[in-house]
């Protein structure tokens, strides 16, 4: 039986004594939860940060899309509990998650990249309670992995948007396409194109491309650090959105951004780049 948030190990006694003095019974409370929400980085295993090795390791408990369990199940503990599920039930795999860490388990949630970006720490947070401990390790981000193998387009201010209307209506993307077009800064789009979502990525470009020229520098990288890595440097008017898909990132430049050396480079500061001509 479960009491006050125990099991009943010993159901109330009263003393024997007459009249009874006292009254005793035995309930065990599992130990405070634990929540780890554990970014996996971009796919290279040594892009998976020790920390994040260490709460898998800890985890008795992991929860995650199948195809990332995969990636990191022999870094488990012999007798990990593991709940894996298909894309789609995030809310069913957060619920999950706290429960079980409201049980007392220790628990790890992953995600790709960082756990916190398009991914599984935001709807687990949604559902935790103060009563576990929430411990969040953060991994390489897909904009940080692309911008390393393009050279340095993020030299500068940069957002990323995902281009996924699934759970955001298109309206509300293309007005932040709008406004980072017009505060020129440096674009990343996530989820930019599928079979079934084709016209958001060219539309978000021609929007860029109303206040930047023709000629600036868009990086495209797919896979990025994992054994099929592909990369391509082109520019806002040449990419040809076919080669994009969902294992993509897409980065596009503002008006300062350069190819130099078959590089993608954002200077620093617009002042240092006058000085430097
Ligand atoms: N939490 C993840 C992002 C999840 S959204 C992160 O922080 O990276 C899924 C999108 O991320 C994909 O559609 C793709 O645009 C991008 N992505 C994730 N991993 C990638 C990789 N290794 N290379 C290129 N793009 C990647």
């Amino acid at each position: 039986a479960l009491v006050g948030g125990g099991e009943l190990l010993v159901p109330k006694r009263k003393s024997a004594a007459r009249p009874a003095m006292a009254t005793c019974a035995v309930v065990r409370r599992p130990g405070r939860g634990r929540l780890a929400v554990v970014g996996l980085g971009p796919g290279a295993r040594d892009l998976l940060t020790p920390r994040a090795k260490a709460e898998l390791r800890r985890a008795s408990v992991l929860v995650g899309l199948d195809q990332y369990v995969d990636q990191i199940r022999d870094l488990l503990r012999p007798g990990t509990r593991v709940l894996e599920s298909g894309l789609g039930a995030e809310e069913e795999r957060a619920r999950t998650a706290v429960a079980e860490a409201r049980r007392g388990q220790a628990v790890a949630i992953i995600g790709s990249g960082d756990a916190g970006v398009y991914a599984m720490a935001s709807p687990a947070l949604a559902e935790a309670s103060d009563d576990i401990d929430v411990i969040g390790v953060p991994g390489v981000t897909a904009a940080l992995a692309a911008g390393a193998v393009l050279g340095a387009p993020l030299g500068h201010d940069h957002v990323s948007i995902s281009l996924s209307d699934l759970h955001t209506p298109w309206e509300v993307i293309e007005r932040r396409v709008r406004a980072a077009a017009e505060a020129d800064i440096v674009v990343t789009f996530y989820n930019p194109r599928s079979r079934g979502r084709d016209w958001q990525l060219p539309k978000a470009l021609a929007i860029l491309a109303e206040h930047r020229e023709p000629a600036t520098p868009v990086g495209v990288v797919r896979n990025a650090s994992r054994a099929d890595e592909s990369s391509r440097l082109t520019t806002l008017a040449a990419l040809d959105p076919a080669t994009v898909d969902m294992m993509t990132v897409v980065t596009v430049g503002n008006t300062a951004t350069r190819e130099i050396a078959g590089r993608m480079v954002t200077p620093r500061g617009y002042r240092w780049q006058e000085e430097a001509r």
